[in-house]
């Protein structure tokens, strides 16, 4: 069977659509990665050769000879449907945890998106929690984007903020959200300050700039990200009809919700701590 036609770029190809499709991902806005293991691998006969390797340029050995299908840096969300084989890489770890192998994709010459070691970082953060998550995804969302202009970058304030403007939003994000300082995307110190606030939360914002959200599979990660913007959305409508609020959900209805929905809420958000 050909990489081409698995399951996995099929669903990248549609999840990135979707975002684009959202407003989140303008001109080359976005990346996102899916972690691979052999298992999952074995049907594909075309991905055994070594096309390239390149320097990951930090050390990545708690993920040696792991896969991650990854889009590309400068590539468009609104394209990768179109040509995915250019758009993304199957790259593997090497066993000692310093390169990167493309096993297939980036067809004209391409390379891995510039946030693929903040990628590597938060899955090795997020592997120590949880074995079972494998996606990273990061992109635009307005909203969230605005929020961080007119409030406060505190992690209790935004979580209260966004668990309070719809019932679904402490279910999904019990743990609320993270937030780092602004820093220059790209770099490893991003990478670092994000994979950071991924021991704690899935959810993490780059003021000014967007989100990093993580999970256990390709859906459950972009209907993170769509629960924390619709939130965000709802307070920019509130903004919208004038920004005044009659009445809230109540810290004490936060706490049912948790209950009824067996999820538990970060209790350093909640009063009375
Ligand atoms: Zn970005």
């Amino acid at each position: 069977m050909k990489f081409y036609d698995s399951q996995y770029v099929k669903k990248i190809c549609e999840i990135t659509r979707a975002s684009y499709q959202h407003g989140w991902d303008e001109r080359n806005g976005g990346n996102i990665s899916l972690r691979l293991n052999e298992e999952d691998l074995k049907d594909y006969s075309d991905i055994i050769e070594v096309k390239k390797t390149f320097n990951l340029g930090f050390d990545a050995s708690q993920l040696a000879e792991k896969y991650f299908l990854i889009t590309g840096t400068g590539r468009y969300f609104r394209n990768v449907i179109l040509q995915p084989s250019l758009d993304l890489g199957l790259i593997r770890i090497s066993a000692d945890g310093k390169k990167g192998e493309l096993r297939w994709g980036f067809e004209d010459g391409g390379k891995p998106t510039s946030e693929f070691p903040s990628h590597l970082m938060s899955h090795i953060a997020r592997l120590a929690v949880d074995s079972k998550q494998r996606v990273v995804m990061h992109c635009h969302p307005t909203n969230v984007i605005a929020l961080s202009f007119t409030q406060d970058l505190n992690e209790r304030h935004w979580s209260r903020l966004l668990w309070k403007m719809q019932a679904e939003s402490l279910v999904v994000f019990p743990e609320g959200v993270g937030i780092i300082p602004y820093m220059t995307p790209g770099t490893n110190e991003i990478g670092i300050a994000t994979a950071k606030k991924m021991q704690d939360f899935r959810v993490v914002i780059w003021p000014h700039h967007g989100i990093f959200g993580v999970g256990s599979s390709l859906d459950e990660t972009f209907g993170l990200i769509e629960t924390v913007e619709k939130a965000a959305l709802i307070y920019s409508q509130i903004g919208a009809q004038g920004g005044q609020i009659k009445q809230e959900i109540t810290d004490e209805q936060l706490r049912k919700l948790g209950e009824a929905f067996d999820v538990q809420p970060n209790s350093k958000f909640l009063t009375n701590y």
